[in-house]
């Protein structure tokens, strides 16, 4: 006798090997869905690697990089999500197996294994790829520790894989520190998104991670900047959220998006999907939200490049 499964969105354990191991990705596969139509979303003029970073837990950041990610890659953009958190929520929520011993960022990094035979193509939508993170990726900030450029392991795999294959987006998820894999992150990256929970103590760290930033600026990669700021689990209802939000625009004026993501039940429900909250509730307002921070997102990148080429 045959199971029917039940009708309704997926839930599944990714991180149980009862799935049985990915298959492999062919790297003409990676290439092979490049539209030729015009994205419903401006394309940069080069990709963006956006790092979000935030060495306070539960801020956002993985529930951020999945969203955005999603809705640009909806938006008709080739995107490419590096889990860079041996949690592996990321890759969780964007239905991709992350078991132990499923080959991802850990392989990337310490043995430099090339991304493009790493990465797996998420259900969420056919432009967006996932490195996936697992457990194993614990061990790497030690195992990493003697060996020689530690830093920038991240960047030689991924300036390798963006000059091979035609993306527009890279979305760095790290973990709640400043270790080892977010300098590698920070190292890899041109841009840095934090998000900022709109509750008590939202600004604190931020000054610490500010420093690290600056650091890594001047010693490690010049390129770096902050080029966004996202408002995250805003509550309307109360005051705080609001004192919260006009602070953080007042340190961050240009960074910050005018678009803030409210605190909704849908967009913590959809991970436990192997969703994004756009595919699992796309009337719901976090899926709103994401949407036009997302739109936001990729016209700031797109007016930045016009005005380099009226100069
Ligand atoms: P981080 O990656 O910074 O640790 P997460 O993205 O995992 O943070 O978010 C922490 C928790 O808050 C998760 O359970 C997530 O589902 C929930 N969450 C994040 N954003 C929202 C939101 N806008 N509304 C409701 N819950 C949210
Ligand atoms: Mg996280």
């Amino acid at each position: 006798m045959s199971i029917t499964p039940p009708a309704g969105p997926r839930r599944v354990v990714f991180d149980e090997p009862e799935f049985g191991a990915p298959e492999a990705v062919e790297p003409d596969d990676l290439d092979a869905d490049v539209s030729r139509e015009t994205p419903r979303l401006p394309r940069p003029s080069h990709p963006r690697t956006l790092v979000v970073a935030n060495q306070k837990g539960g801020v956002g950041k993985t529930t951020t990089v999945v969203n955005l990610a999603t809705c640009l890659a909806l938006g008709g953009l080739r995107v490419l999500v590096i889990d860079l958190d041996p949690q592996g929520n990321a890759s969780t929520a964007l239905g991709i197996d992350h078991f132990e011993g499923v080959p991802g960022t850990y392989e990337a990094l310490t043995d430099q294994t090339p991304i493009a035979q790493l990465v797996q193509r998420s259900p969420e939508s056919p432009g967006l790829w996932v490195l996936p993170a697992t457990i194993d990726l614990a061990g790497a900030e030690i195992g990493l520790a003697a060996v020689m450029a530690r830093e920038s392991r991240l960047l030689h795999v991924l300036r390798d894989f963006t000059a091979r294959h035609s993306f527009d987006y890279v979305f760095i998820d790290c973990p709640p520190s400043l270790g080892l894999l977010t300098l590698n992150a920070l190292v890899a990256a041109d841009e840095i998104l934090i998000p900022i929970q709109c509750e008590y103590y939202a600004l604190e760290g931020v000054t610490q991670l500010l420093r690290t930033i600056n650091l890594v600026k001047g010693q490690m990669n010049d390129g770096l900047r902050l080029s966004t700021v996202v408002l995250t689990m805003f509550d309307a209802r109360t005051r705080l959220s609001t004192q919260v939000a006009d602070q953080v625009r007042e340190y961050f004026p240009q960074e910050t998006l005018a678009t803030v993501i409210p605190r909704s039940v849908r967009v913590s429900e959809a991970p436990s999907y192997g969703q994004s909250v756009i595919t699992y509730h796309a009337a719901s307002a976090g899926a709103q939200a994401y949407l036009a921070a997302a739109e936001e997102i990729a016209h700031r990148g797109a007016a930045h490049v016009e005005e380099e080429s009226v100069r």
